[in-house]
């Protein structure tokens, strides 16, 4: 046991036999239910590897959620971490630190952002997405627009921003004054714009460039740009959610500037999180310009944590190390790499593919998303059955062709009866 070792000087019981389904009995009898039993206790991980209880190695393919760009235990991001938490790890937000600074400098840097733009740092998406809500508020409108199949995380202003019934409605009343627009219906978006623009009363529209939750539904440039034009127009914030889109994970730092994307929009407010910090919880608000940057003002908004030199420190190693290594290029290199093979495969299970870089969606020819999932695991690679048709895969930015190569022979080796249609009966998965 070396110093660095977690279990070097503590009274938790980070030990005994522990199997995967001794972890899982505990978790159970620990660990409050909202997740469902986890599908695997993981104990360790390195480059784009992770390994279970039961000593098994899995190729990550969704790394942590789009959060792991660097892969597991990177030891760039390790060093950096552990040499900023030896220097100074908290201060209150009384005070700054030279790493928040610089990232915040750095943010604004690659998100090309112009004179008298600023950065608000938060925890995680939903409380970046929280913190947008919020100026969205202070525009003193009351119309927030978002669209259908949206996520924006689960606090209630989040929540309120997100389209899914069943995540809403336990939790109603929840923030008023938000419409679901169809998604990329641009007569549904004229329409709601419909109106004098002097006297607008729609203070944001939301949106996520690709979809994440909704199976990486990725929305037009074109739709792109006319909100660009309409939110303008009308003075309304253009809100870009890219907390899983952002970052690097499309082959872009942000995914609205691909030019088949956003084709080079300039919105008002980008939220970020997700692949930020490498694997180390951190969120932002980039704010565009005087207008945006003003809107909370001292007081208006706050966090303990926000900024922490720590996060701050394994977001700029995150960014020091996708530039370092050109990552953004091999993002773009290997993802077109996957969409090909999956393409020329003639497997007919495998229908098409959506998304940008590294964030992909795998669409199947039958509802039988869950079943692949869960045999990718047992062949040792971990996905998500993001709906019952469709794949998944976020993986770290590192990912090599090979390793493509790997998922791509386990999904052809797959029985191409699982294409066949499905009794909706026998359907386990949920939306
Ligand atoms: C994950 C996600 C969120 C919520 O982020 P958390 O860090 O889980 O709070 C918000 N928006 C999008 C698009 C996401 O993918």
């Amino acid at each position: 046991m070396n110093a660095l070792d977690p279990r070097s000087d503590t009274t938790a019981d980070l030990t005994g036999p522990g199997s995967g389904a001794e972890w899982t009995s505990r978790y159970s009898g620990a660990v409050m239910d909202t997740f469902g039993p986890p599908q695997r206790v993981l104990v360790r991980g390195e480059g784009a590897y992770v390994w279970d209880a039961d000593g098994r190695r899995y190729l990550d393919l969704l790394g942590g959620i789009a959060v792991n760009s660097l892969g597991h235990a990177h030891p760039t991001l390790t060093a950096a971490i552990s040499a900023q938490l030896g220097t100074i790890g908290h201060v209150s937000n009384f005070f700054g630190t030279p790493t928040q600074i610089a990232l915040a400098e750095r943010l604004l840097e690659l998100a090309a952002a112009p004179e008298g733009s600023r950065v608000f740092f938060s925890n995680s998406g939903t409380e970046a997405n929280e913190a947008a809500f919020k100026m969205a508020r202070r525009t003193g409108r009351p119309r927030i627009l978002a669209l259908e199949g949206s996520f924006h995380g689960r606090s209630m202003g989040a929540l309120a921003l997100t389209s899914k019934a069943a995540y809403r409605e336990p939790f109603e009343p929840l923030p008023g004054g938000v419409e679901f627009l169809p998604f990329g219906d641009l007569d549904a978006l004229e329409a709601a714009f419909a109106g004098d623009p002097v006297t607008s009363d729609v203070a944001a529209l939301f949106l996520e460039p690709i979809q994440g939750e909704a199976g990486v539904r990725p929305v037009s440039a074109s739709y792109l740009q006319r909100a660009r034009e309409l939110t303008r127009e009308h003075g309304a914030l253009m809100i870009l959610d890219e907390v899983q889109t952002g970052m690097g994970r499309t082959g872009s730092w942000l995914a609205h500037q691909l030019p088949q994307l956003g084709g080079g929009i300039v919105p008002d407010v980008v939220t970020l999180a997700k692949g930020l910090g490498g694997g180390f919880p951190i969120g932002a608000v980039v704010a565009y310009g005087h207008g945006p940057a003003a809107l909370l003002g001292r007081g208006q908004h706050g966090t303990t944590f926000g900024g922490n030199p720590v996060a701050s420190a394994a977001a700029l190693a995150t960014i020091g190390v996708i530039e370092r290594d050109g990552l953004l290029a091999s993002v773009t290199a290997v993802g077109d790499h996957l969409r090909s093979r999956l393409a020329e495969t003639g497997h007919p299970l495998v229908v098409g593919t959506r998304g940008e870089g590294l964030l992909v969606g795998i669409e199947l020819a039958a509802p039988v998303s869950a079943d692949v999932a869960s045999r990718a695991l047992d062949a040792g690679f971990i996905v998500n059955p993001v709906t019952p048709t469709a794949l998944r895969l976020a993986p770290p930015l590192i990912l090599t062709r090979e390793q493509v190569d790997d998922f791509v022979a386990f999904l052809e080796g797959l029985p191409a009866e699982l294409a066949l249609p499905t009794d909706p009966a026998d359907l386990t998965t949920e939306a």
